[in-house]
């Protein structure tokens, strides 16, 4: 039947749509993701975890209310190659959807409450101008629209573009990512609980560095926790 059918305007017309982890044609109303994937979905619970293993990355580096990631990014699977193509490629479209999917699983374990704002990691302006888009911002609209939570893009600047994360050696990472974070108007974030967003957790450097600018911005009057889409299992397991 579907063959007589082209797929494409069903789509547009709002009937069908393909699962990004499958490709398979699913019903709208099953949601963007199919049950199948769904089940297999690689979820790290961590927002129902009290110092989950996240959280204790950031522990001795910098004050950090609650930490968690949606999903573990592992070393091979469907998975896996959703989140690569959402991150270095086409499927920015994606974000939006991973970022609503992120906040329904967070709010389960209360990890917006007493929330004032939603920031996304920065890109630098050279290298967003690459891009087209930001990733993390992206995922933070999809936050915002779920949980009616303000964003923030512009709390937060890069002010160096440091080269791709996944070139680098671990500890050139931490190098690499100090002092790259510019808060241009402290006031805006100070008092406040924020949330910084982030694509994939891998080394934290980069969200511990950003987390210390706000922090030394704000003298230490400022909550932040920290939600990623997908967070690297070698990562948070070595230990
Ligand atoms: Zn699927």
């Amino acid at each position: 039947m579907s063959t007589l059918f082209p797929f494409g305007w069903l789509a547009a017309l709002g009937f069908v749509n393909s699962c990004p982890v499958c490709n398979k044609i699913t019903k709208r109303e099953q949601g963007f993701i199919c049950f199948a994937c769904s089940l297999d979905a690689p979820y790290t619970d961590m927002w129902l975890m009290r110092d989950n293993p996240l959280e204790q990355r950031f522990w001795g580096m910098v004050p950090i209310e609650r930490a968690a990631s949606l999903l573990w990014y592992k070393s091979q699977g469907q998975w896996k190659k959703v989140i690569h193509q959402f991150k270095y490629h086409s499927k920015h479209f994606l974000g939006e959807k991973f970022g609503y999917l992120m906040a329904a699983e967070f709010s389960k374990g209360g990890f917006f409450d007493g929330v004032d704002l939603i920031v996304p990691i920065p890109l630098h302006p050279l290298r967003r101008l690459q891009r087209q888009y930001n990733q993390s911002e992206l995922l933070a609209h999809g936050i915002s629209r779920y949980t009616g939570i303000p964003t923030n893009f512009k709390a937060v600047r890069r002010t160096a573009n440091n080269p791709p994360q996944a070139q680098l050696h671990y500890n050139d990472r931490w190098r690499h990512t100090e002092n790259i974070f510019d808060i241009p108007n402290p006031k805006a974030l100070t008092g406040r609980h924020i949330v910084i967003v982030d694509d994939v957790f891998t080394s934290g450097s980069t969200l511990t560095s950003c987390a210390k600018a706000i922090y030394k911005a704000c003298n230490g009057d400022v909550k932040i926790s920290v939600a990623t889409l997908a967070a690297a299992q070698y990562m948070l397991q070595e230990e």
